[in-house]
């Protein structure tokens, strides 16, 4: 079987947590003609994680993890670093499904938060960690409702959480902008550029990373090879963790089952000292919209705002000129419906990244081809379900059994797309429906 890559990783704008970190050390990419035990393509979290453990599992075997940028450029160093322990479904309303299933997405999400922070502890990664939780805000009373259904799945969960009048919501984030919130205590926020690049600089030494390596073919077969601008890879084994990207292989299934979805950040430039007093609030918090489709918010400790919102159905994989200069303009709305008390301060950087989503929250978790294994799907939620597939895909892959990874197994498959044109149209229309819905919310 032949795979052609007929879409690669694009600049996609400027990511303000990526250009906002010092240059990173020159690259190593393929040259000439190599082979390794394993190869992982796609150096994002879930990759990183897949590498790691298969090097844990397999301290004598040689990996490769492929890249065709620099780790931290793609959309795990562009998202707005919420390592989300509780059920996080984009597709509901108030976040939350079936108690069941959420309790064990929660060991699943908690299982990865302590993975990374034991490599970030043990590695002294600098990446802003701060385990100070989430806040979910409401702005109108459909917000409200939202949250308080929220609120009740938590309980019904068992999980703590504080409720904040809209007094208390100023106090933490400067603006009355928000009627009331919700505070869940078990998320952490990152750096997410400085995580991932962290974390592919403190692999182990049997993982050779190749970054500015784009793939451009893969033949499956006994060895998989993989056909690089300046060189070949073969291998008997291969984990893709190329998340939005696999979404264009009709051969192994995945374009019937995955939707590539794009969303949207930016960040502000640093506020001044007046600017940070008239704000006031907390140095740092992270604040998710009660509607999914709202504006997730965080005010960073160095002084800058990040905004993120906007859905966008993008099968070329790309964000064009136009959509990003769209979502600038809707990013400024939000903003300055939130703070108004500091106009004119501008974003300094809008970047777009992909998302790869599935109608039920599935992911192709598995062996897809002989030898050929996905880590892909990871619905939105890199930090914790990325690295957590990275993961068990390692351990599945090297037949090793695991509570988690039967926890894995036993969650849904993804259902199958409907055809072009219907699934764009589908997928369009709800977007701006929803998006519709969301308000003011946005
Ligand atoms: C604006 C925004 C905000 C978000 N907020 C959050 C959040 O707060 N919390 C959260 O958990 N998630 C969030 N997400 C989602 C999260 O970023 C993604 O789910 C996550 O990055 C997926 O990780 P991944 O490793 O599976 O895929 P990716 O990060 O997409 O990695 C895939 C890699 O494959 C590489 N690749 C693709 N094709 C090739 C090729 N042909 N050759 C070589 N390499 C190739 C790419 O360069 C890329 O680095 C957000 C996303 C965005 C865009």
């Amino acid at each position: 079987m032949q795979l052609k890559f007929k879409f690669l990783p694009q600049d996609d704008g400027h990511c303000g947590w990526y250009e906002t970190l010092p240059p990173p050390p020159p690259s190593t990419p393929l040259k000439g003609d190599v082979k390794a035990d394993w190869v992982v393509l796609g150096a994002g979290l879930s990759g990183l994680a897949a590498a790691r453990r298969l090097a844990e599992l397999h301290p004598n075997a040689s990996i490769a993890l492929v890249d065709a940028r620099r780790v931290g450029f793609g959309a795990s160093g562009r998202n707005s670093g919420f390592m989300v322990d509780l059920p996080h479904d984009l597709t509901k309303h108030d976040y939350t499904g079936d108690r069941s299933a959420d309790l064990m997405q929660i060991r699943l999400n908690r299982a990865a938060i302590d993975y990374v922070r034991k490599i970030v502890k043990a590695h002294g990664i600098d990446c802003d960690w701060r385990e100070q939780g989430k806040l979910h805000g409401a702005v109108e009373p459909r917000g409200e409702q939202a949250l308080e259904n929220f609120a009740k799945g938590l309980s019904a969960l068992g999980e703590p959480y504080t409720v904040l009048d809209a007094r208390k919501m100023k106090a933490t984030t400067g603006t009355d902008f928000y009627r009331s919130g919700v505070h869940a205590p078990g998320c952490v926020l990152v750096q997410p550029a400085a995580l991932v690049r962290g974390l592919g600089a403190t692999l182990p030494e049997n993982v050779r990373l190749y970054e500015d390596t784009v793939v451009r073919e893969i033949v499956v077969g006994q060895p998989h090879t993989l056909t690089t601008d300046r060189g070949q890879i073969k291998t008997p084994r291969l984990i893709l963790a190329n998340n939005a990207y696999a979404a264009q292989f009709g051969q192994l299934g995945l374009k019937g089952l995955m939707l590539p979805i794009y969303t949207y950040g930016s960040l502000t430039r640093q506020l001044s000292p007046t600017e940070l007093a008239t704000l006031g609030g907390d140095e740092s918090w992270g604040l998710i919209p009660a509607d999914p489709m709202g504006t997730t918010v965080r005010r960073l400790a160095s002084g800058r705002i990040c905004i993120r919102n906007s859905f966008t159905y993008n099968p070329d994989v790309n964000a064009s000129a136009s959509t990003l200069e769209r979502v600038h303009a809707s990013h400024r709305r939000s903003y300055e419906r939130r703070f108004p008390m500091l106009p004119g301060v501008e974003f300094e950087y809008t970047w777009g990244g992909a998302l790869c989503l599935s109608r039920n929250g599935g992911a192709p978790f598995g062996e897809i081809a002989p030898a050929v294994y996905s880590a892909v799907g990871c619905n939105g939620l890199g930090l914790t379900r990325g690295t957590m597939g990275g993961m068990l895909i390692a351990e599945y892959a090297s037949g090793i059994d695991s509570e988690l990874l039967q926890i894995l197994l036993r969650q849904p498959k993804p259902v199958a797309n409907p055809p072009e044109p219907l699934l764009g149209i589908g997928v369009r229309s709800t977007l701006m429906w929803k998006e519709w819905q969301a308000g003011i919310e946005l």
